[in-house]
């Protein structure tokens, strides 16, 4: 058995009751759950599980392993209520999204360069790029486009494409499908405003880091 991934269906739940399926010390496993493991660069949630803390989130496999903080008396089968620290899943959902635009504007415009990495955190999310010369070079047409695509407000599909193996993706109508098993927002104004800047990372190496203003 694994766990039931809530945060795919329903990703502005910020609490739900779950029960323990396996207890391993401080390692705990749940049939459903909210909080997101780290996976495909977006970073976990921090949370609660009842009144600890949850200091690691494991996936392996299609399970997630739960680390909790302190002694417990919790007990395999036991009622458990799961909470996560919202505002930093929203603002993560936020700059996730504007992530995802950016690199499929730049796959678009700039005939899809290697990408080397991707993470995003609560404070930025970070693109990581195979590229001779200045990827400033982008961020005129990168801004004009996101805003553009922010003004429209266009809706965003997350579904399965295979839900044995848990692959999905998200769609915009006439912009892009692009495969991706995160947590994301239902439409592009909620990204809001964002800033662009570039650091160059090592030769042939461009980032492009992204922030909510
Ligand atoms: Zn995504």
């Amino acid at each position: 058995m694994h766990v039931h991934k809530v945060f795919w269906e329903q990703p502005y739940l910020s609490e739900i009751t779950a029960r323990i399926t396996s207890i391993n010390e401080s390692v705990v496993t749940l049939d459903r759950t909210i909080a997101y493991a780290f996976s495909g660069g977006q970073e976990s949630d921090a949370g609660t599980i009842d009144s600890y803390k949850i200091l690691k989130a494991e996936k392996v496999g299609k399970n997630i392993y739960y680390t909790i903080h302190g002694s417990h008396n919790l007990k395999t089968g036991d009622s458990v209520l799961v909470k996560i620290d919202w505002e930093r899943r929203y603002r993560i959902m936020r700059l996730h999204f504007a992530a995802e635009i950016i690199l499929e504007l730049i796959n678009q415009n700039y005939n899809h360069p290697e990408k080397l990495g991707a993470h995003i955190s609560e404070e930025k999310a970070r693109l990581d790029f195979r590229w001779e010369g200045s990827i400033a070079d982008t961020f005129d047409l990168l801004s004009k486009e996101m805003e553009s695509i922010v003004e429209r407000d266009l809706e965003i599909k997350s579904k399965f494409i295979d839900e044995e193996n848990e692959i999905r993706c998200w769609e915009i109508e006439g912009f892009a499908e692009v495969l991706c098993g995160g947590t994301h927002i239902k439409s592009t104004g909620e990204i809001g405003r964002v800033a662009l800047r570039r650091n160059n990372i090592g030769r042939g190496k461009e980032r492009i880091e992204i922030y909510l203003t």
